[in-house]
């Protein structure tokens, strides 16, 4: 093949050869080849050449051939554009026939010869002929007699004797891996990886370098770094007489490649040969600019290159290999933030089952907060305590939670709920908490009732049993399979740091409640973008005085109730202030509908009684009475604030003393407001100017002044539209984006995951639109809010505090929208500084 030709290429410095064309292996070699490094003779074919083929367009394989030795023994493999996307497997020893045989073991001996040849047979028969491989499987064609069985047997199952000419053995290979990446397996396989429909695939074609014969020969691979831990160790394996990956294959009495306690190395075995291979790794990773898995092969002591990999590694070893090769100065910074996966850092952040550890799957669902943890099954919140109380860990089983299940999710190592999807309850308080949360798991069988759990397969786990709760991946698994811990290492740190250079966008957390405030200080989130007040409480002590609020005759009784809860929102004020000191802090004004906080079953009716000294009957009707149809549009968020205003009342006063309590002369602390689910200008105004009033007063008592922010949360349509005129009344907008998706698309954030993962299999929605922010319809009202919020007034800050927040793909259209930060739960933080930076680059 001339050095031009774009389809058959011979692999030289200058061939045009390319990762678009003729793949990513064909690619690699050419850059081993410009490296000088002991590479094999190697034709590579364009995707367009094994198109050609696998429709009946062969090459000129004489000319092909040409290109080798006269006899030369090859091999051919796939090269597609992206390793990843897979391809057929290699054939070896191609060109073994009579002949070749013959000079072989005159060469290298007979038994190594013989070996070549049936090996080749072997693999021909089955791969390339498809014949039945059971014919072939007994057949121990190790001397002159078990080759001859094995050539009789190809010709009496192909019904023609083995083929002798070169230019036929190749040309048959090379069809079947042309049309092997053809077949709809393949095809969907790969396109599950990311694949484009029309991917291409290239072949290399190479010159062998036996691995069998006289002298040290054999076969291996290598790399410098552990694919576990990312640090630098020399590691792989090394087989005597072997070709290929053999010296991987599990039971092989392989070696380890560098001498140390643990046995014969190959650097015993051929200490020249090793050297060059640690320099020619060591010049690849300097000059590929990647950690490099490297395939070697000795022949009679002399080193052959063949193929060179980028490693894969876990996300931690991910993450050490790009800083490390960034401060040894082969990448950029630039660069080693662009290798790291946002997503992959979350697995960084919490335990996760060891990969290598036997799974058992039970179920599946939603994976609505990452991280793994084992635990006893108990069926209520209350149990959940009281098994912490005698220090078990207990995975909290519930068909959905609410917000009184709260205490006993605190009290779990995870949780796991039948309905449910991304922005259920369970999920939001989940991912708060940082704890392995599986929401949507309907297809597990649920009986709280009866206190057992049925798996998808029909086994019965009951109360008190051990599952594993895997909210990386979504899985339910029996028993408890080994973990591994959380690392936050220097290499995180680093990059993070270098992602806060680049990005322009800010980065705050959702924290509620100190211990999320601490976590989200930890992973140096820019303030907290969204306090959800509400949670606050439900500590012991606060929901009966929660309750007796919500029972209140008049606004009397009700103030005198909220006269008992604002010292202790004042505290929790307090200590947000001081654990974020120095960074905003933007409090939403209580948004969900009063009735969750009241109980819902029997006993919790009949505690509330006694509590309020009224009859359960009377409760209970009230209770009753509060009920709706549809709470998520009902009397929630402002409509409560413009009804009972005398709630605001006092979370502003807890908000504007506790300011006071925490400002110091260097740091005075501006806190910001939040209005909850606004639809009109005019909700806006009206608690503007309670809020204001308040703020008046709290001056004129403590003698003191103060600023502060107020802020509204656009998650209606109609807050979208309107925003120009709802920016009139606020110097802050933040997109909820939960809330807006639930209203965009008309669907229950809690009773969505259902069947969103047949909306999603059946490609209805591409993604959960709860989980990845939906860039045509909630994106464009989106879009159209920043701007119009941002024609209302110039000064305007503008957020997105919705879970959207800490998904890459999400943050990618509100950044494109013009956003001046996101805000997340606290243990996504880092996802997205790094996806931020990702889209400054
Ligand atoms: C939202 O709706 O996006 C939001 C952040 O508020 P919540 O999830 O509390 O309704
Ligand atoms: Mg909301």
């Amino acid at each position: 093949p001339a050095e031009t030709d774009p389809e058959v290429t011979l692999i030289t410095p200058t061939a045009p050869v390319r990762s678009s064309t003729h793949g990513g292996r064909a690619k690699c070699l050419q850059r081993l080849v410009r490296l000088d490094l002991p590479v094999p003779k190697t034709v590579a074919l364009s995707f367009d050449a094994v198109r050609g083929i696998a429709h009946g367009r062969m090459p000129d394989l004489d000319a092909l051939l040409g290109a080798f030795p006269a006899g030369a023994v090859l091999c051919v493999r796939p090269s597609s554009e992206d390793p990843d996307w897979g391809g057929p497997g290699a054939v070896l020893n191609v060109g073994l026939n009579d002949a070749t045989h013959a000079r072989l073991s005159a060469e290298i001996g007979v038994a190594a010869a013989t070996q070549l040849y049936s090996r080749f047979v072997h693999a021909y028969a089955v791969e390339v002929a498809r014949l039945d491989p059971d014919v072939f499987s007994d057949i121990e064609a190790e001397d002159a007699d078990g080759l001859a069985a094995l050539l009789d047997a190809y010709a009496e199952e192909a019904e023609e004797p083995f083929p002798q000419d070169p230019a036929v053995q190749l040309g048959a290979v090379l069809r079947s891996m042309a049309r092997a990446w053809e077949g709809t397996t393949a095809r969907i396989l790969r396109q599950a990886k990311g694949a484009p429909a029309d991917a291409g695939l290239g072949l290399v074609v190479q010159e062998m370098a036996l691995g069998l014969g006289h002298g040290e020969c054999g076969s291996g691979v290598l790399q410098l770094v552990s694919p576990v831990t990312g640090l630098p160790q020399i590691t792989g394996r090394y087989l005597s007489q072997s070709q290929g990956r053999e010296a991987l294959e599990k039971g092989a009495a392989s070696l380890y490649l560098e001498r140390d306690a643990r046995g014969a190395s190959l650097q015993d075995l051929a200490p020249d040969a090793f050297a060059e291979l640690l320099s020619h790794a060591e010049r690849m990773r300097r000059r590929l600019r990647a950690e490099m898995q490297v395939e070697f092969t000795i022949e009679s002591g002399r080193l052959f290159i063949l193929d060179g990999v980028v490693v894969k590694g876990t996300a931690r070893a991910c993450v050490r290999m790009a800083v490390r090769l960034a401060e040894d100065g082969i990448i950029s910074r630039q660069e080693a933030l662009l290798r790291v996966e946002p997503r992959a850092l979350s697995e960084l952040l919490h335990r996760q089952v060891d990969p290598e550890a036997h799974r058992d799957p039970i179920g599946s669902g939603v994976a609505a907060s990452p991280g793994a943890a084992s635990g006893r099954i108990v069926f209520t919140a209350t149990d959940a305590q009281a098994m912490a109380a005698r220090n078990e860990k207990c995975v909290l089983v519930r068909r959905e939670t609410a917000s009184e299940d709260v205490r006993g999710m605190h009290a779990s190592v995870a949780v796991l709920t039948e309905r449910g999807g991304m922005t259920s309850h369970a999920a939001v308080i989940g991912r708060g908490l940082g704890l392995p949360c599986v929401v949507g798991a309907g297809r597990m069988g649920f009986h709280p009732r009866k206190r057992l759990l049925m798996a998808e397969d029909g086994r019965v786990f009951r109360e008190g049993d051990t599952i594993t709760v895997d909210g990386t991946s979504g899985a339910i698994l029996a028993g408890a399979p080994a973990m591994v811990e959380a690392m936050l290492d220097d290499s995180f740190q680093t990059l993070m740091t270098w992602a806060d250079e680049e990005r322009d966008i800010g980065v705050r957390a959702n924290a509620d409640t100190p211990a999320d405030a601490t976590t989200a200080r930890n992973f140096m989130a820019g303030g907290i973008g969204l306090c959800r007040t509400e949670h606050m409480f439900f500590e012991p002590g606060r929901l009966t005085v929660m309750r007796e609020m919500i029972f209140a005759d008049g606004p009397e009784d009700r103030r005198a109730a909220l006269e008992q809860l604002l010292p202790m929102q004042r505290a929790d004020f307090i200590e947000l202030f001081r654990i974020m000191t120095g960074l905003p802090v933007c409090i939403r004004l209580f948004d969900p509908p009063l009735h969750e906080f009241l109980p819902s079953d029997r006993s919790g009716m009949r505690e509330l009684a006694e509590a309020l000294g009224l009859p359960v009957t009377d409760v209970t009707r009230r209770v009753e009475s509060m009920g709706e149809y549809n709470p998520m549009l009902g009397m929630r968020g402002v409509r409560l604030g413009v009804t009972v205003p005398e709630i605001y009342d006092m979370q502003a006063r807890a908000i504007f003393e506790a300011t006071l309590e925490a400002s110091r002369e260097d740091a005075p602390v501006v806190p910001e407001v939040m209005i909850p689910l606004v639809s009109t200008p005019r909700e806006v105004e009206l608690v503007k100017t309670r809020v204001d009033a308040v703020a008046a007063a709290v001056r004129t008592e403590r003698g003191r002044d103060f600023d502060y922010r107020l802020g509204v949360m656009v998650e209606t349509p109609r807050a979208c539209l309107l925003a120009d005129q709802v920016a009139r009344h606020a110097q802050f907008l933040s997109f909820g984006t939960n809330d807006l998706t639930q209203m965009t698309y008309g669907l229950s954030r809690d009773d969505a995951g259902r069947f969103m993962s047949d909306y999603v299999a059946k490609g209805v929605f591409a993604e959960d639109p709860f989980h990845v922010l939906d860039e045509h319809g909630v994106g464009e009202l989106l879009r159209i809010g920043v701007q119009r919020g941002r024609a209302g007034r110039d000064d305007l800050t503008i957020s997105v505090c919705g879970e959207h927040g800490g998904n890459a793909d999400s943050i990618a259209v509100c950044r494109a929208a013009g956003i001046d930060y996101v805000s997340c739960s606290p243990f996504r933080v880092p996802v997205a500084r790094l996806a931020a930076a990702q889209l400054a680059l």
